[in-house]
């Protein structure tokens, strides 16, 4: 994770790392940090805490540099403090480096580093990554370029870094392997960040840089190379993104922009593809392999955190309209397993960055066995995207809450597509079904705006439980992964310890929790296993537990039964997790902000979990 901004050109550095060190603090806020280089020499300036913090100690100061670079960090060694901030200077001073990403081998590194004889002042293994560069520098004589390649060829794990040289005042070099690194092109100007939110309103012009690259940026030359030293010709992309998608729009928050935009984002993520008068799915990624598709022996699901909740949702789909075997597994337990894949497997990768590095190398491991990776991404040209044979992008726009909403609602909108392509191809749907869930597809966008009006009771609600210690959330059949969803985004953003459940397997268990202080939340809109829920419902009011139940619309029953009952529209409950999940993102939400939390950036969370 961490944020990475670095600029070299005509302008004062210092604003613009500033401002993209702002845009991408959802990516770290532990620590921030700036260094700059002019006439009077390099100079780094660091601070715990969040950018604005930085920014207070700064006030006043003059900062005419023209070069320079920025990082927000999310720790992985070393505390958060002061010492452990980016960006780190090499033991000469010379040197200035940001860094994102873990080096793996920085122990055994240090230890031959302090046996020659230098000094560390942080606990980071950034700091012993720049002296070894260093040292390799002053060893070999050679430039800093060099010396940044063998540096990289005996570094395990992963990273961007980006140095500042003193004795080489206009230019920026950086490096990427298994994180993020985008270049921005302006006129005699040139940027750098770990995504696109910092370049746009200066440039539409970027290249993605790519692993084991290294970019030389002057002022008014863009130089990328391998690290064998070769030459390479940039790809140059246009971006698709505009300044007001990553600004706040008026809202409190950007997590409830987010909950507030999921009509229109799940309006375009169909836009274009589902026609449901003509009974159509129009789908490239989807089409180009249907037959590998519709023959897939077997499909594993492969995601991290809230993506893997849609991967559940998904079983339920994909086995019921597909005759598919789904198996879902959490990337990070995959990839170090030895996980039987037989030819004719699909991997579907789900994740919102298309960055999260315990997915990538899971696909990595599939694909050295043979098997077809389709990812399920929002950032286009992302890492996992290219390192998939096909997929199908999410088109939610940028999510910028650490906590992710309007990506889930966009990945089961795409995921319950291409199930139903592929059911309609292999012909395990009938044509009343399918026809009739495409209508439902169709409406989804307007039942969605319908329940985000729930959230004036949901704010009162909110009220009442913000004192709970635990909360749990159940649910049957499809709404079974949307009670994890509703209890993860409790977890993350109001620190209530809440566990999600099948609520059957309550009884066998968490029943045991329930006394008249818990707090028990019920997605229990009307499906297959409504009179069963009704039941579950039950148990725990008989044990004086109190009910917050999702139902629809009408449902006297459990309204006389419930403490609080929210009502949502009527759906097919193959469609209605995109619908049920409304309110509990909501009721996260109000809790966290009731108690005066920090929603956006929950503590010790970041969005694009780039390190193992
Ligand atoms: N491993 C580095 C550190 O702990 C970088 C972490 C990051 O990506 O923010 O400082």
């Amino acid at each position: 994770m961490c944020g990475i901004v670095a600029y070299v050109g005509y302008r004062e550095a210092y604003p613009v790392i500033l401002k993209g060190l702002k845009r991408l603090e959802y990516r770290g806020y532990d620590s921030a940090g700036v260094s700059l280089l002019d006439h009077n020499g390099l100079q780094v300036y660091k601070k715990k805490g969040k950018v604005a913090q930085l920014e207070e100690t700064l006030v006043g100061q003059a900062l005419p540099a023209t070069i320079g670079i920025g990082h927000t960090r999310w720790a992985t060694h070393g505390e958060p403090s002061d010492r452990n901030a980016h960006p780190h200077r090499s033991a000469s001073g010379r040197l200035a480096m940001i860094h994102n990403g873990i080096i793996e081998n920085y122990a055994q590194l240090k230890k031959e580093l302090q046996n020659k004889g230098y000094i560390f002042h942080s606990d980071t293994d950034t700091e012993v990554l720049l002296n070894f560069i260093e040292d390799i520098r002053e060893k070999n004589e050679c430039g800093l370029e060099e010396a940044v390649r063998i540096a990289l060829k005996r570094v395990t794990g992963a990273y961007v870094i980006v140095l500042l040289d003193q004795e080489n005042p206009g230019t920026l070099i950086a490096a990427r392997k298994g994180s993020p690194l985008v270049i921005g092109i302006g006129k005699n100007e040139h940027f750098l960040a770990s995504d696109a939110s910092p370049i746009i309103e200066y440039t539409k012009e970027v290249v993605y840089v790519n692993d084991y690259e290294l970019a030389i940026l002057k002022e008014d030359e863009l130089i990328l190379k391998n690290l064998g030293n070769e030459k390479l010709t940039p790809y140059i992309q246009k971006l698709d993104l505009e300044l007001a998608a990553i600004e706040k729009g008026g809202y409190d928050h950007f997590m409830l922009k987010e909950i507030f935009e999921q009509p229109h984002t799940i309006y375009d993520c169909l836009r274009g593809r589902l026609d449901a008068k003509s009974g159509q799915i129009v789908m490239r990624g989807v089409d180009n392999h249907i037959e590998a598709l519709s023959k897939a022996e077997r499909i594993l699901m492969v995601a991290c955190g809230t993506s893997w909740h849609a991967g559940l949702v998904a079983e339920y789909i994909f086995e019921e309209l597909c005759r598919i075997p789904v198996e879902v597994e959490y990337a990070s337990e995959f990839r170090y397993r030895n996980p039987v894949i037989h030819p004719g497997d699909i991997i579907m990768a789900i994740s919102q960055s298309g960055e999260t590095a315990d997915t990538l190398v899971a696909i990595e491991k599939a694909k050295e066995q043979d098997a077809m990776i389709f990812g399920i991404l929002n950032v286009v040209g992302s890492s996992i995207a290219r390192a998939s044979h096909a997929g199908a992008y999410t088109h939610a726009g940028p999510e910028i809450g650490v906590a992710s909403t309007k990506a889930f609602t966009a990945q089961l909108t795409v995921l319950t597509m291409v199930a139903l392509r592929i059911a309609y191809a292999k012909g395990t749907i009938s044509q009343e079904r399918y026809l009739h869930l495409l209508n439902e597809l169709e409406q989804v966008p307007a039942k969605v705006e319908t329940a985000l009006k729930t959230e004036e009771q949901i704010r009162e609600i909110a009220a009442r439980y913000a004192d709970a210690r635990n909360m749990l959330y159940l649910g049957r059949g499809y709404n079974f992964p949307v009670a994890l969803e509703g209890a993860l985004k409790l977890k993350e953003i109001s620190y209530i310890h809440a566990e999600g459940y099948p609520a059957a397997e309550m009884k066998h268990g968490p029943i045991a929790l329930v006394d008249e202080t818990l707090p028990v939340v019920f997605v229990a809109t009307r499906d297959s296993y409504h009179e069963k829920i009704v039941s579950n419902i039950q148990e725990i009011k008989a044990r004086k537990g109190k009910v917050v139940a999702i139902v629809t619309e009408g449902d006297e029953l459990i309204r006389s039964l419930a403490d609080e009952t929210i009502e949502l529209p009527a759906c097919d409950e193959l469609i209605a997790p995109i619908v049920n999940v409304i309110p509990l993102q909501l009721l996260a939400y109000h809790i966290g902000v009731q108690k005066g939390l920090d929603v956006d950036k929950p503590r010790n969370l970041a969005k694009s979990v780039t390190v193992e």
